[in-house]
């Protein structure tokens, strides 16, 4: 069994909804078992300012999946929510799942990074985090609650 953080955004149709339903949804997984969601927050876009705020959230998922299939199926309930993008680096979307973390896991592939890149820089990710488990560490050895120290909040609000 492997605990994986999944990181959600959405911006576009409804967003709490969108987060609040992909969070059911991903209760569903097979061979898994949803641990714990953090709050959800409104966070202010990262990249094109020209877009609606971000809804996100962070869940915690317990899984006999390897990160590879659990991977598949996270692809697949984006693609149920209409993932549809207008082409730009971190323009709107619909629903958006990021494989945070994977136990103390490394990986580096085609397909996935986990940790995921920008676990280090982003609010969006870090105070949901702090909300599942407060006493997270990474595979490298920072805490997340360290990281508070350089990532404010940027005008982040839980709802
Ligand atoms: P960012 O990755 O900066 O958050 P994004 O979420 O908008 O941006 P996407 O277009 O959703 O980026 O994903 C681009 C690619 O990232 C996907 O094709 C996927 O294979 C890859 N990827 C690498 N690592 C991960 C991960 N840990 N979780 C989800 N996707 C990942
Ligand atoms: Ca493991
Ligand atoms: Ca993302
Ligand atoms: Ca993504």
């Amino acid at each position: 069994m492997a605990f994986c953080y999944i990181g959600l955004g959405a911006n576009l149709n409804d967003p709490v909804s969108t987060v609040k339903i992909a969070l059911h949804e991903m209760s569903l997984i097979p061979q898994s078992r949803f641990v714990a969601a953090s709050k959800i927050y409104v966070s202010k876009p990262m990249g094109p300012a020209d877009q609606p705020d971000y809804v996100n959230a962070v869940a915690l998922i317990e899984t006999q999946l390897n990160a590879h299939q659990l991977f598949e199926y996270t692809c697949r309930i984006e693609q149920d929510h209409g993932r549809t993008r207008n082409g730009e680096h971190w323009g709107p979307r619909t629903l958006d799942l990021d494989i945070l973390l994977f136990d103390q896991d490394i990986i580096d592939d085609d397909k996935l990074t986990v940790p995921h890149y920008g676990i280090k820089d982003r609010e969006f990710v870090i105070y949901p985090l702090l909300d599942i488990s407060p006493n997270l560490v990474l595979p490298c050895g920072t805490s997340i609650e360290s990281l508070t120290e350089n990532v404010p909040l940027n005008g982040m609000t839980a709802l």
